[in-house]
C-alpha cells in the first residue's frame, strides 16, 4: 500500500479514536486566536483556567488595545512568557482594529502579519475557527509525522508541506486536532512511544516499534 493510502487510513483511525474538538477551538475566531497565542510553551489546561477571567477583563479588541500593558500582563501571569504574550496581544488588538476593521482575518497571508502569529497559530485559527483546510505543525505533529514516515523535514514548514502533499485537503483539519491527543497519550515524545497501545501501528514505519515493558 502506498504512503498516501496508509496516511488516509491512519487519519481515519485517529479520527475514530479522538472525536473530540480541539482544546483551543473556543467557538469563535477571537477567542481561538487569543487562546492559541497564550498556549505557546504553556499547557492548554493552564490557559483554559485563566482564559474566562482574562476575557471578562478584556472582552473586545478595543478594550485590549487601550488597556495598560501592566494590567494585561497581570491578568495572564499564571502562564509562561506572559509579559511577551501580553505585549503581542495588545499589538495584535491594535493591528486588527487598524488594518482588519476589528475582525480576525481569514487568510494565512493576512494572519501571519499579526504580532505573535506564525504559521502554526494561523493554521489553528483557519482550521478551528473558520473551517479552512490547514495543518498546524506543533511539536506533536512534527514528531509523529517523522515516525510515520510522512516527512523528513527539519522545519515545521517543510513538514507541513510534505503532509499536504500526502493527504487530501478534506483531512487536513483532522491532523493537528487528533495528533495532539495521540501525541500526549500514545505516540509520546522521548524515546519510548507506547506502540503496544497504538491504533495505527500496522501502518507505521517507525522502527523498532516499542514493545510493552514486561514489568
Ligand atoms: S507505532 Fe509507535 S511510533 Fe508508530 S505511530 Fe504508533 S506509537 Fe507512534
Amino acid at each position: 500500500m502506498s504512503t498516501k493510502q496508509n496516511a488516509i487510513k491512519i487519519v481515519d483511525a485517529l479520527r475514530k479514536r479522538y472525536p473530540q474538538k480541539p482544546d483551543m477551538d473556543l467557538g469563535n475566531a477571537d477567542d481561538s486566536l487569543i487562546a492559541t497565542i497564550m498556549s505557546a510553551r504553556t499547557t492548554d489546561a493552564q490557559v483554559l483556567k485563566m482564559f474566562p477571567g482574562f476575557r471578562r477583563k478584556f472582552p473586545t479588541w478595543k478594550k485590549l488595545a487601550s488597556a495598560d500593558l501592566r494590567d494585561v500582563a497581570a491578568a495572564m501571569n499564571t502562564i509562561g512568557l506572559y509579559r511577551n504574550k501580553a505585549k503581542s496581544l495588545k499589538a495584535l488588538a491594535r493591528k486588527i482594529i487598524a488594518d482588519f476593521d476589528g475582525k480576525v482575518p481569514r487568510t494565512m497571508d493576512e494572519l501571519v502579519t499579526l504580532p505573535g502569529v506564525g504559521r502554526k497559530t494561523a493554521s489553528c485559527v483557519l482550521a478551528y475557527a473558520y473551517g479552512v483546510p490547514a495543518i498546524a505543525v506543533d511539536t506533536h505533529v512534527f514528531r509523529i509525522a517523522h515516525r510515520l514516515g510522512w516527512s523528513k523535514g527539519k522545519t515545521p514548514e517543510k513538514v507541513e508541506y510534505d503532509i499536504k502533499k500526502i493527504l487530501p485537503e478534506k483531512l487536513w483539519n483532522d491532523v493537528n486536532r487528533t495528533m495532539v491527543r495521540f501525541g500526549r497519550e500514545i505516540c509520546v515524545g522521548g524515546k519510548k512511544p507506547k506502540c503496544w497501545l497504538c491504533p495505527v501501528a500496522k501502518w507505521c514505519v517507525f522502527a523498532p516499534k516499542i514493545n510493552k515493558p514486561s514489568h
